[in-house]
């Protein structure tokens, strides 16, 4: 959804949203998450002559593969939002005239704070980098491919120590 900052009254604008997760799903394809449905967030946007500040918070349920055994699994994520949005001046500023520091600054194209992608930028930001299914995960045998969580698969015992860390050392030391 999209929000008009000329509809952001002295008092703030108060937004409860309950967002399709499939409408944030697009941007997300290039990750490697699977949002579901619904994706909630209650905001308060507020303005000042300069700035639009959008504050508040937002939860959903992302589905993820496991870094250890790649089963899926789902997990709640819940975020906090804060963010600023600069009016840019009526004319534009040219881009020669933006210091190094300025470019930084989230500047508002045209009048419009698209809502699902502040969700959207906050949430990936929250997304572990390396989900796990529970910290117990014990990861597939290296040899066999099994899913180690199942049982032991009948390889060597100390071959199952940390699968992928073990080989990411090695690949450090080297
Ligand atoms: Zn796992
Ligand atoms: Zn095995």
């Amino acid at each position: 959804m999209k929000v008009d900052i000329r509809d952001i009254l002295e008092e703030g604008l108060h937004l409860n949203i309950a967002e399709n997760g499939s409408e944030l799903q697009p941007t997300a394809n290039k990750v490697d998450f699977l949002i579901l449905s619904p994706v909630s967030a209650n905001l308060t946007l507020l303005k000042s002559d300069e700035d639009v500040f959008v504050r508040g918070g937002m939860a959903s349920v992302l589905k993820f593969s496991c870094a250890r055994c790649l089963k899926e699994f789902e997990q709640k994520i819940s975020s906090n939002i804060d963010v600023v949005y600069s009016i840019a001046p009526e004319h534009g500023l040219k881009e020669k005239e933006l210091s190094m520091e300025e470019t930084s600054i989230n500047y508002l194209k045209g009048a419009e704070i698209d809502i699902n992608a502040v969700l959207f930028e906050q949430l990936s930001l929250d997304i572990p980098m390396q989900p796990v299914c529970g910290p117990n995960c014990k990861g597939l045998c290296p040899k066999c491919g099994a899913d180690l969580n199942q049982g032991n698969c009948g390889c060597h015992a100390t071959d199952h120590t940390d699968t992928r860390f073990a080989k990411l050392k090695q690949l450090k030391l080297k």
